[in-house]
């Protein structure tokens, strides 16, 4: 069963990547945008983990923080702040936040310490490193990709942008997420190497699947949006 994560984020950016970019980890995410919504949403469902925004536009991060722990004794709760005083900081931890992390948040970070946490409970069978998709293996232990047991040579960032796709195949991952995700801190860049990376990706998988009696996704694209990896794009 996959852990269940509460996202309390008012910022429309910043809360679509982090529930997206979470939910590629495998998490069932829910994401509230108020500090009334999230704690109604708290007091009717159990969360492994809660990812707290402070600075939220109905009520005091640090109060809602205090009620979260009260509500949700077995979370982990871990705040997300643009407040970097120290004094801030302590405050937070004094309400009953078990860690917390300042924006702009760093997903391969972020990722990180929630496994770390997550790890700290009950413990869970970690998620599959393997996923499959028609006859493509993509297993992101062994870092390597297969085409019907054959093996398909990807540079590295080609790997981690398939591996992606490949976490939620069928569902269309947006540029941001993809930067966020594949590219981590150089993602407010340019992302015409996101493009590039994709092409190299697609021309490999291609290569691989010349046989009728393979099937292979493709990485099929979303205009306007991103990508989506999925089989018969
Ligand atoms: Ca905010």
């Amino acid at each position: 069963m996959s852990d269940r994560l509460l996202v309390i984020e008012d910022d429309a950016t910043i809360g679509e990547v982090l529930t997206s970019s979470l939910r590629g980890q495998g998490h069932d995410v829910f994401w509230e945008r108020t500090a009334r919504s999230g704690l109604a949403r708290a007091a009717r469902t159990d969360f492994d983990l809660i990812l707290l925004d402070l600075g939220l536009p109905d009520l005091d991060g640090v109060e809602v923080c205090r009620r979260l722990r009260q509500q949700q004794s077995g979370a982990v709760v871990v705040v997300l702040t643009a407040r970097t005083t120290e004094m801030d900081v302590v405050v937070g931890l004094e309400a009953g936040a078990d860690d917390y992390l300042t924006k702009p948040v760093r997903l391969a970070e972020l990722h990180a310490r929630i496994r770390a946490h997550l790890r700290r409970g009950v413990p869970v069978l970690a998620a599959s490193p393997v996923r499959s998709v028609g006859d493509l293996v993509v297993d992101t232990a062994s870092r390597r990709v297969t085409v019907a047991g054959r093996e398909v040579g990807l540079r590295a960032r080609e790997f981690d942008l398939l591996a992606r796709l490949a976490a939620e195949p069928g569902v269309a991952v947006s540029r941001a997420t993809l930067m966020a995700d594949v590219w981590d801190d150089h993602w407010s860049g340019s992302t015409k190497t996101l493009d590039v990376h994709v092409a190299a990706v697609r021309r490999k998988l291609g290569g691989a699947s010349a046989s009728l009696d393979i099937r292979v996704p493709g990485i099929a694209t979303v205009r306007g949006h991103g990508y989506r990896l999925e089989l018969d794009p």
